[in-house]
């Protein structure tokens, strides 16, 4: 079972991440949770372009997601094709919608989906499970957890990324599966339905 969890900032991905591979764990699966954009060579160099530290245009950053995005699927060490073959259920803190939500805020959002085509051919998630929040409530939830906001965490900006993720689940409907949860709740609340979701997969 391959999982995508999505959502913008603030809307509890890690800590779901997290909650669904315990409660997967205890029930005796194989799990292997990981998330982008990665730690590995070319997800550290997208992470010193967010941070500011190198400059690059938006093309550029598109092209560096799809690139890390391959990677993380096709390395002999650390892929998650090869992870799935050995068994394990695989969790993905973000995946390619989050570029159609994030890359496709800054350029055409077709042009972003074809870009990643590679990807969704060699492994398209079992589910695309979106966590949504209200960009007013992640606002909160940002302030609350953190000392400092990103520059680019601005309510303007969660509502756009927001928006550029249901424009991508509309074109996408047809060919992907998407589970869309209100992430307006308490952490419990959310995970009580994803676990729903994902239990009924398992069957
Ligand atoms: O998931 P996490 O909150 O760690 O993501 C960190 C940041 O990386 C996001 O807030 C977003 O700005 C950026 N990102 C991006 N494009 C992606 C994935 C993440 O710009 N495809």
């Amino acid at each position: 079972l391959f999982i995508a969890l999505e959502g913008i900032d603030g809307s509890g991905k890690s800590t779901q991440t997290k909650l669904l591979t315990d409660q997967l764990t205890r029930q005796g699966h194989k799990v292997y949770s990981t998330f982008e954009p990665t730690n590995n060579y070319i997800g550290k160099l997208i992470r010193d372009i967010l941070k500011g530290n190198t400059k690059a245009d938006y093309r550029i950053i598109a092209g560096l997601f799809v690139a890390d995005r391959l990677d993380h699927l096709l390395n002999e060490e650390y892929g998650i094709v090869k992870k799935l073959e050995e068994g394990f259920t695989v969790i993905m803190d973000r995946y390619y919608f989050s570029s159609y939500a994030y890359q496709g805020a800054h350029m055409d959002i077709d042009w972003v989906i074809q870009a990643n085509a590679m990807s969704a051919n060699i492994l398209r998630p079992d589910v695309n499970i979106f966590i949504d929040v209200s960009p007013e409530i992640s606002m909160q939830r940002l302030h609350a957890n953190r000392d400092t906001i990103e520059l680019f965490e601005t309510l303007d900006n969660l509502k756009l990324v927001r928006s550029k993720y249901l424009e991508a689940f509309e074109k996408l409907k047809a060919v992907e599966q998407i589970c869309t949860i209100d992430g307006d709740r308490t952490p419990e609340l959310i995970a009580g339905d994803i676990w729903q979701k994902v239990a009924s997969m398992l069957t």
